[in-house]
């Protein structure tokens, strides 16, 4: 009876976020925006980390920094509740520079465990267009020790659509930092190939929309390993997202893919759990 009540409880918390009165992005309840920044405050909002595995059975441990919300009232907010909507608004410079925050003080406090682990980390367009955004990565890696091969900055093919030559300027400066830069969710932009050439990028992501329902040939493949040999000639490595089965992975392996990642490896996870389950997963 006590499952079965727990059971009942989680279904209703879970239906209550999908009310469509609780939305976060209708204009009436832009007092989540208020909402975000006592967020941070109050330590509602955690890093997730999920495994981003090496295909070449490297020992090297790499994870991507994906954040909750852990609302008092609205239960677990899923990002894609809230990140779009800060977007709009411009909050999300505030957001990712607590990510950059958090996240860099993570990966020294396990740098001083003798953990060594790689962390790549979203920013968004408006962070790119940010004059004083370089600066403050400097700082932070300079006040954390980090070692800047350790991160990596992962942007959208949309970040360039606004203002293409601020946004490679920026890509620049984060560059001569020694940071690692990717592009995500490639594939579903609108980035031209002529573009791609002139990134100062070393990582592509393959969305996961390629990846879903990968078999050995079909468009999907076609996709797939010409955007392989594409990264590849261009000096780029290749991770695939949202890898879900055993069979994609030998696919992606053959295909020379270099990491792979999804919940066939784990789902997010908080640092914790990271540490004590996932950290040593490899393929
Ligand atoms: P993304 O950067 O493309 O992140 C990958 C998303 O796919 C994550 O969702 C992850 O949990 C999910 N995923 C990973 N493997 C699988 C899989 O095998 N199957 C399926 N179905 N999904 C998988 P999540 O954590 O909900 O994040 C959604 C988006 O929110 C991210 O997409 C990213 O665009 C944004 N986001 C998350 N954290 C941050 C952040 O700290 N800053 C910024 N700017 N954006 C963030
Ligand atoms: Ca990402
Ligand atoms: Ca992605
Ligand atoms: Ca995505």
């Amino acid at each position: 009876a006590d499952l079965a009540l727990h059971a009942a409880k989680a279904n209703k918390q879970s239906l209550q976020l999908f009310d469509p009165n609780l939305r976060p992005f209708r204009p009436e309840h832009l007092s989540l925006l208020g909402e975000l920044n006592e967020a941070m405050r109050q330590a509602q909002l955690q890093l997730y980390f999920q495994p981003k595995i090496p295909l070449d059975r490297s020992s090297a441990r790499y994870a991507e920094v994906l954040i909750r919300w852990l609302h008092p009232h609205r239960g677990m907010i899923p990002p894609i509740e809230f990140i779009p909507f800060a977007e709009q608004t411009g909050d999300i410079k505030q957001l990712t520079r607590w990510v950059i925050e958090k996240a860099f003080r993570q990966c020294a406090d396990w740098l001083a465990q003798q953990l060594p682990i790689h962390l790549s980390i979203n920013i968004s367009s408006h962070d790119l267009l940010d004059e004083s955004f370089s600066p403050f990565v400097q700082q932070q890696l300079i006040s954390t020790g980090v070692p800047p091969a350790l991160i990596c900055l992962e942007i959208t093919e949309s970040s360039f659509v606004d203002d293409p030559q601020r946004a490679m300027r920026s890509l620049q400066q984060l560059r001569e930092l020694g940071l690692q830069l990717s592009i995500d969710d490639f594939g579903t932009g609108y980035s031209s190939l002529s573009y791609l050439r002139q990134l100062p990028v070393q990582e592509l992501k393959i969305d996961r929309a390629f990846i879903m329902s990968l078999q050995a040939e079909g468009s999907d493949a076609a996709i797939v390993k010409s955007t392989i040999e594409l990264g590849h000639n261009l000096g780029m490595r290749i991770v695939a997202e949202g890898v879900e089965t055993e069979a994609q992975v030998m696919l992606l392996r053959d295909w020379g893919c270099d990491f792979a990642q999804g919940y066939l490896f784990s789902k997010p996870v908080d640092g914790h759990q990271y540490i004590a389950h996932t950290y040593l997963q490899s393929v």
